[in-house]
């Protein structure tokens, strides 16, 4: 079975920025590009946020660059899927989707975190078309427009806070008659004018010609109390949680309560050593790609640190 020096499980900006520095540093580095290539931006258009490109770049375009950058270097593209990790000692052995193993010497975890959908079949139909779980990423397209943000808790608030900058009206639906959100979240919402919370009320469906113009809702207060209705609305955002993918890696890597797992201090280090974690896996906060390629640039220097034995 192969020894390899790096391997880097995952593909968005994290993933490929650890490969651009591990292989530049003259490491042979794989990149196991995972079940989404590109990571979760592929699932946007235009990203306005990233620095460099002042009139915006086409998601897709972006990831596409990072990924020719890093094989420009050397580093080699696996397209297959680790279904399982042992890290009980170094070297480290995985084990992929078409049943082949290696073993690695240093891994960087970079598999990102997915956001929660409620799973109606018109999240799907208008994905890009008016459905987002990013109001940083997708905000900006809603100037004066009418947007609904789903959940109640710090998140839901946070995005709902930061779209009323933008959209004319943004409506919270709320499953519950309360907010989970902390105090503080919960009075910047009910104290903006712009924002309407519709408390008890959850989404049936989406409608329109050519993406989202609008939402079904039903109003549920008891068992006799029910009431369904639609809202012209232009976006809908999902902010009921994400998922950190880091459940092949529990077993053995610390992760927090909620599945994020930890590095030691403002390193990529998790506690097993030569194991580096690198974006939205390990950050329950920002989850931006910017900042997930600053920290793939650290864990790549991370790596290069370890197998010199420094
Ligand atoms: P949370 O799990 O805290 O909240 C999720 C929200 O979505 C809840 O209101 C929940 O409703 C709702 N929800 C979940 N599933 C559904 C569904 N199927 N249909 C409708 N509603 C649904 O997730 P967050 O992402 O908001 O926060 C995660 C963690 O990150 C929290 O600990 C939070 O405090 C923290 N955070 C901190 C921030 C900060 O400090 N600035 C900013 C953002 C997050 P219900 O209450 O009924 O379960």
């Amino acid at each position: 079975m192969d020894t390899l020096s790096c391997i880097v499980i995952g593909s968005g900006p994290a993933g490929y920025t650890a490969a651009i520095y591990t292989q530049r540093s003259g490491i042979d580095t794989v990149i196991c590009e995972g079940i989404q290539p590109g990571g979760q931006l592929t699932t946007t258009t235009i990203v306005e946020n990233y620095p460099g490109f002042p009139e915006g770049i086409d998601a897709n375009i972006l990831m596409e660059n990072m990924r020719t950058q890093a094989t420009n270097f050397g580093a080699q593209i696996w397209n297959k899927i680790l279904i399982k990790a042992d890290l009980d000692s170094a070297p480290y052995k995985l084990t992929f989707d078409d049943n082949t193993q290696v073993w690695a010497k240093t891994i960087v975890i970079a598999t990102g975190a997915t956001a929660k959908y409620l799973g109606i079949p018109d999240e799907t139909k208008y994905k890009g078309m008016g459905v987002s779980a990013c109001a940083t990423c997708d905000g900006f397209f809603y100037r004066k427009k009418i947007v609904a943000v789903v959940g109640g808790g710090d998140t839901a608030c946070e995005e709902a806070s930061y779209l009323a900058t933008l959209a004319s009206k943004v409506y919270m639906i709320v499953r519950k008659p309360y907010l989970r959100a902390s105090n503080i979240m919960q009075e910047r919402v009910k104290n903006n004018p712009k924002i309407e919370i519709l408390f008890e009320t959850n989404t049936l469906g989406l409608f329109g010609e050519n993406g989202v113009e609008g939402i079904q809702l039903v109003y549920r207060k008891g068992e006799n109390d029910e009431r369904t209705y639609s809202l012209p609305i232009d976006g809908f955002f999902l902010a009921i949680g994400h998922q950190p993918n880091s459940e092949i890696f529990k077993p053995w890597v610390k992760t927090d309560d909620l599945g994020y797992i930890i590095t030691e201090g403002k390193t990529p280090k998790t506690s097993v050593p030569g194991v580096f974690a690198a974006g939205d896996v390990a950050d329950p906060l920002y989850r931006q790609a910017v900042i997930a390629a600053a920290s793939g640039a650290s864990a790549g220097m991370e790596v290069e640190k370890f197998l010199a034995g420094k």
